[in-house]
C-alpha cells in the first residue's frame, strides 16, 4: 500500500505589492503563510498551504506547530488513498488549526491526482465550469490607485470588483462608490464587504445609503456575532447579505439559515478547514438555496490551486472568487508558472493534481524561509 513516507514544512514570509486595509485588520508589507511537502513510498509528492490571518483564523506559526508536532505522527505511514480515514484521525488528535488539516488534506489529494492521473476536482467529482469569474478588491488606502488599476482592468475584462468598505468615513466610501458607478457605469459588478465595520446601531441607515450604488452584495456589515442584526439587514434590503465571518462551517450555516440571517455565503478553505468540509458546507447551503463565493485570506498559489479545484467542482460556488493575491498582491510566489487568469476569470487547471508545478528549488528561490521541519 502506497504511504506517506516523508513530510516536510515550510514557514514562509512574501513581501506584497500593495498594502490592504479592511475593516477587520490591515495588511502591508509582508504575509505569512505555510507549505507543506508530503512524498509518498513511490516517490510522488503533493503540496499544500495553511495561510491563516491572525485577525480571522489564526496564525501561521501556530499552523506550523500543528503540523510539525501534532499531525505529523498522524500522517506519516498514511495511507496516500484514505484521505477522509486521515482528517477524522486529525480532528480527534487537535482541535481547531482548520488551515494546518486543510494543507495536510490538499497534499494529499495532491499525491492521488498525481497517482491516477485526475485532477482534485475530478476526484471531488469532476468539474461543472472550466473558469471562474475573478473579483478584484478595492482596498488600497489609496483609493485613487485602486481606481487606475480598474481603469486598466475593465477593458481588459474585468468585471466584478468588490470594495473594502467601512474602513474611511462613510461620506468617503460614498464618494468612492459614485466615482465608481459614474465612470464605469453597469459594466462593473460592484460588492461591497465590510468585514464586520459596522456597529449594529445605525448601521441600517449606512447600509441604505450604498444601496443605491446597486450592490450584488452586501458582506459582513456587522461583527461575526451579531446574527439577528444581519438579519434584519437581510431582512430590510432586497440586496443580499453574504455571510463571511459570521460562517465557518456547516453548523455555522445552519444558525444563519434559522434566524435568516444571510442570504449568501463566503466560503473559504481557511475558515473550513478543508476541500472535503467546504464541500459538506456547500450541500448545506445547496439545501438552503444559498450561492456561495470564493473568498480568500491571504493564500499563495498553492492554497488558491486547491480553491480553484474546489470551485470547479461545487456547482453551489456560483459567485466566483477573489483568488487575484498571487497576479496583484503578491510579489513572488512558489509555482513555477502561476494559474492563468484571463479575461476576469480564473482558468481551471487541467493537469494531475492541483494542476500546479512546485520544486523545492522554486520555493527556496521565490520565498523567505523563516522556519522549516
Ligand atoms: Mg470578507
Amino acid at each position: 500500500m502506497e504511504r506517506i513516507e516523508r513530510l516536510r514544512v515550510f514557514l514562509i514570509e512574501s513581501p506584497i505589492a500593495m498594502a490592504r486595509l479592511q475593516g477587520v485588520g490591515n495588511v502591508k508589507g509582508t504575509v505569512k503563510r505555510v507549505l507543506v511537502e508530503a512524498t509518498s513510498t513511490s516517490g510522488l509528492v503533493g503540496w499544500g498551504e495553511a495561510a491563516p490571518w491572525e485577525v480571522f483564523t489564526g496564525t501561521a506559526e501556530a499552523a506550523f506547530a500543528a503540523i510539525d508536532v501534532y499531525l505529523r505522527p498522524l500522517v506519516t505511514g498514511a495511507p496516500v488513498n484514505r484521505i477522509r480515514a486521515l482528517t477524522r484521525a486529525m480532528d480527534k488528535a487537535l482541535v481547531g488549526h482548520g488551515e494546518a488539516k486543510l494543507a495536510i488534506e490538499t497534499a494529499l489529494f495532491d499525491i492521488l491526482g498525481k497517482r491516477s492521473g485526475l485532477s482534485v476536482a475530478e476526484l471531488l467529482g469532476g468539474r461543472v465550469r472550466d473558469e471562474i469569474p475573478l473579483s478584484f478588491s478595492i482596498a488600497d488606502p489609496d483609493f485613487d490607485a485602486d481606481f487606475a488599476r480598474m481603469q486598466a482592468m475593465v477593458p481588459a475584462g474585468n468585471r466584478i470588483f468588490k470594495v473594502k468598505t467601512g474602513v474611511k468615513p462613510h461620506a468617503e466610501d460614498m464618494a468612492h462608490l459614485e466615482a465608481i458607478r459614474d465612470a464605469f457605469g453597469e459594466t462593473v459588478d460592484l460588492r461591497l464587504d465590510y468585514n464586520q465595520a459596522l456597529d449594529p446601531f445605525g448601521a441600517i441607515a449606512i447600509l441604505r445609503d450604498v444601496d443605491r450604488f446597486r450592490p450584488t452584495f452586501i458582506e459582513q456589515p456587522v461583527p461575526r456575532d451579531c446574527l439577528a442584526a444581519m438579519a434584519s439587514f437581510a431582512a430590510a434590503l432586497d440586496t443580499p447579505i453574504l455571510a463571511d465571518e459570521s460562517c465557518f462551517d456547516a453548523r455555522d450555516l445552519l444558525e444563519i439559515a434559522r434566524l435568516g440571517a444571510a442570504d449568501a455565503v463566503s466560503v473559504k478553505l481557511m475558515k473550513a478547514g478543508g476541500i472535503l468540509k467546504a464541500q459538506a458546507l456547500m450541500a448545506v447551503a445547496d439545501a438552503l438555496h444559498l450561492p456561495g463565493y470564493g473568498g480568500t485570506l491571504w493564500e499563495g498559489g498553492i492554497a488558491l490551486a486547491a480553491g480553484t479545484q474546489f470551485i470547479a467542482a461545487t456547482p453551489g460556488m456560483s459567485l466566483g472568487c477573489e483568488f487575484y493575491m498571487p497576479h496583484h498582491v503578491l510579489t513572488e510566489d512558489v509555482l513555477l508558472e502561476r494559474v492563468p487568469n484571463r479575461n476576469g476569470r480564473v482558468i481551471v487547471p487541467t493537469g494531475p493534481g492541483l494542476g500546479i508545478e512546485v520544486t523545492e528549488q522554486s520555493v527556496r528561490g521565490n520565498a523567505r524561509i523563516l522556519a522549516e521541519a
